[in-house]
């Protein structure tokens, strides 16, 4: 079998070009900018060059972008007060906290601080608490660009078997919870999870967020299943390089896959599109305008 690459970079400008549309329908007829505030503590290297990525997209797809970049020992309270600060200010729609912070601050007391409608990345407990209980919310981006992708490609999910490997907070609890409203049979599967290749065999949309580089293989996958891989992993290429490779091993799993999303390519470049699509939706739904169609879960 040879699988349908699911090309997540193409899908990811058309989420973009479809969130600029509605933002320059929201200027010219509502004169509001949708605005989306990014928080980084600290210089963390990686953080930097993904809140640039962030910064970068929101400008191209006219948003506004406000940039807080604090010193890496900036007290909890400080950062407490900035939030209150962005929870306020109406010029702002969406508050995204790079992750992770310094030790010495309490993240999820800094995340729980957020004003919920304004939480774009989802993770603010009455969001995961609404997500679980099938009702509005702001949906963690990594997952919701996955849904996106599943939607596009199968039409409707209802009935399907779906397997989620990975149960962290961020990408596999919510991913579960996105496929069971959308009525598919959902397993989680986990490290503890007993015989997972005989697991995932009976998934026909399967999704790696494990964080472990190629562990899945083709033996893991039904025939004609959609894969979905999550993973980001660098691995050593040899002669002093490194590259990227996901959780599942590509070519193996291309060979048994229906369709198959890549790393890099695939899941990586909807979660910022994604992230945009939530600042917009929160922007209309402050205002009590229509909910952009297509850009929700
Ligand atoms: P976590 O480390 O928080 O969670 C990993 C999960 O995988 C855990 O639930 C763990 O189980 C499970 N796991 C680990 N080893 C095994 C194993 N051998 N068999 C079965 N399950 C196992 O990772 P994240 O969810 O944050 O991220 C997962 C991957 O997704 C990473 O590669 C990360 O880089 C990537 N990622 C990509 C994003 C993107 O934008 N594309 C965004 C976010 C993450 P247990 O709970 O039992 O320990």
């Amino acid at each position: 079998m040879t699988a349908k690459i699911i090309d997540g970079k193409a899908f990811a400008a058309r989420v973009r070009r479809d969130v600029a549309a509605h933002v320059k329908t929201m200027k010219e007829r509502h004169s509001i900018t949708p605005g989306l505030a990014v928080v980084l503590v600290g210089d963390d290297p990686a953080s930097r060059v993904y809140v640039k990525n962030k910064h970068a997209s929101t400008v191209e797809v006219g948003m506004n972008s406000f940039e807080h970049r604090l010193p890496a020992e900036t007290s909890e309270g400080d950062l407490l007060a900035l939030i209150a600060r962005l929870n306020a200010d109406p010029a702002v729609h969406g508050i995204l906290v790079q992750l992770p912070l310094p030790d010495h601050i309490d993240s999820a007391l800094v995340i729980n601080a957020i004003d919920p409608a304004k939480d774009v990345d989802g993770f603010h407990i009455s969001n995961v608490g609404l997500l679980g209980t099938g009702q509005k919310s702001m949906v963690p981006c990594t997952p919701l660009g996955c849904l996106m992708m599943l939607r596009d490609h199968h039409g409707s999910l209802s009935g399907l078997n779906a397997v989620v490997v990975g149960r962290s907070n961020i990408v596999g609890k919510p991913m579960a919870q996105l496929l069971l409203g959308d009525s598919c049979t959902v397993t989680i599967a986990h490290s503890r999870s007993q015989d997972l290749p005989a697991i995932c065999r009976g998934a026909d949309i399967l999704v790696a967020a494990v964080g472990r580089p190629e562990m899945i293989t083709g033996d893991f996958v039904k025939a004609g299943a959609t894969v979905i891989d999550v993973g980001i992993n660098r691995i050593d290429a040899g002669a002093g390089k490194t590259r990227l490779v996901g959780d599942c091993h590509f070519d193996n799993c291309a060979a048994q896959a229906g369709a198959i999303t890549p790393v890099p390519g695939g899941v990586g470049p909807m979660t910022i599109a994604c992230l945009l699509a939530n600042t917009l939706t929160a922007c209309a739904r402050s205002h009590g305008l229509p909910e952009p169609e297509g850009l929700t879960a």
